[in-house]
């Protein structure tokens, strides 16, 4: 069986006519997959029944299926979508007032490795397709009540070491399902080749480096995959992918007590920024618990305010970004390959209170 989630109208033109149909059958697929929400072929009303059922011996709408799912008290989401092949990933709903973002993994598991983060404890099993991104989105779009504006691939895994697949599901986004381009955030943990590449792709996505730290020893220490791409290299490759796209970068800056929260780390972080001529501004991720070797802890919320304070006295904006979903484990750098949904959900006693209050 082959899924049609993650075809184009002109791949669905095609098997329209493959299978004895003219090709704006295709279209008619592609709205009700994209637009119109459909989960299975016989909610496609309008196509005629014994195309419908030539099409279902060999295709399916292929969406995931739903195998839990937990609410957050701040109304967060946190999907577990079972694949084809029965691998399961994790994707998160994000409903703010003013619009509803949605977190989609790239990959099952991951390879970068990052200290601070809990899918790279489980290694990378294997890369999404294109249709299982997608798939992801269009599972939370139809059972949530509004609609989806912003995608952020921060999820499992690492978009630009599954790059077609990536660029595949974005141009799928902003063209077959009409988002625009300008919502949709990348983040890559650095890798320099993918960055160059999508600079070219002529899609005015937003970019999210994470950065964590403003030297190389002290990144190293946190991403194992800096020993190989220097601040230097990815920098450089930044700056051309300001000058192609014409795109303000986001840096995402992990904070973790005592290791990259001082104050002279945020200036060192400001220079670094302003010497390379690099706009865009900084969004401050305190840490989100996860069991680490190290220890690993929450900066002090002064901290965190005072390393604001000292980005934005060099002139740099500074955001910090609000926990969502800690309280289901669905918050940034949380999200795992499998997940015993028998568990207890963590009692609210065990979060620490400075979480709570976020
Ligand atoms: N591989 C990509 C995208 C996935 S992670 C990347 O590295 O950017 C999305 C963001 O969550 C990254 O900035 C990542 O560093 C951050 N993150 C990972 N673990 C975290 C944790 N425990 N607490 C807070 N943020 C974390």
């Amino acid at each position: 069986m082959q899924p049609f989630v993650g075809m184009t109208i002109k791949e669905l033109e095609a098997v329209a006519q493959e299978n004895g149909e003219r090709a704006y059958r295709g279209k008619q697929i592609a709205a009700w997959i994209y637009q119109r929400g459909a989960t299975d072929l016989e909610m496609m009303t309008d196509l005629p029944k014994a195309f419908r059922a030539a099409l279902a011996e060999n295709y399916t709408v292929g969406l995931p299926e739903t195998a839990h799912r937990d609410s957050a008290p701040d109304e967060t989401v946190k999907y577990l979508l079972r694949q084809a092949d029965g691998q399961t990933i994790e994707s998160v709903y994000l409903p703010y007032p003013d619009r509803v973002s949605v977190c989609l993994s790239s990959q099952i598991g991951c390879a970068a490795g990052c200290r601070f983060c809990a899918t790279a404890q489980g290694g990378l099993l294997r890369n999404l397709t294109t249709g299982e991104i997608l798939g992801q989105f269009l599972r939370m779009q139809a059972d949530g009540a509004r609609r989806i504006s912003h995608v952020v691939y921060m999820g499992m895994g690492e978009p630009l070491w599954n790059y077609d697949a990536t660029v595949k599901s974005l141009r799928l986004l902003g063209n077959e399902v009409g988002l625009s381009f300008r919502n949709l955030t990348v983040s890559t943990v650095g890798v320099v080749p993918g960055i160059r590449a999508l600079a070219k792709e002529e899609i005015p996505i937003t970019l999210a480096l994470s950065l964590h730290a403003p030297d190389d020893e002290t990144r190293e220490a946190l991403i194992p995959t800096a020993r190989k791409w220097k601040l230097d290299e990815i920098l450089d490759a930044c700056a051309e992918y300001v000058r192609t796209t014409h795109r303000n970068l986001t840096f995402e800056y992990l904070m973790i007590g005592g290791v990259n929260d001082r104050p002279e780390q945020a200036r060192a972080l400001a220079s670094l920024l302003k010497s390379r001529k690099l706009p865009g501004n900084v969004n401050l991720i305190p840490f989100n618990y996860v069991e680490t070797p190290q220890g690993f802890r929450r900066p002090e919320r002064e901290s965190v305010q005072q390393f604001r304070e000292e980005l934005e006295k060099a002139g740099r904006v500074a955001t910090i970004r609000m926990t969502r979903g800690h309280a289901i484990s669905a918050a940034c750098g949380q999200l795992r390959r499998t997940v015993e949904p028998k568990l207890p959900k963590r009692p609210a006693s065990e979060i620490p209170l400075a979480l709570q209050t976020d």
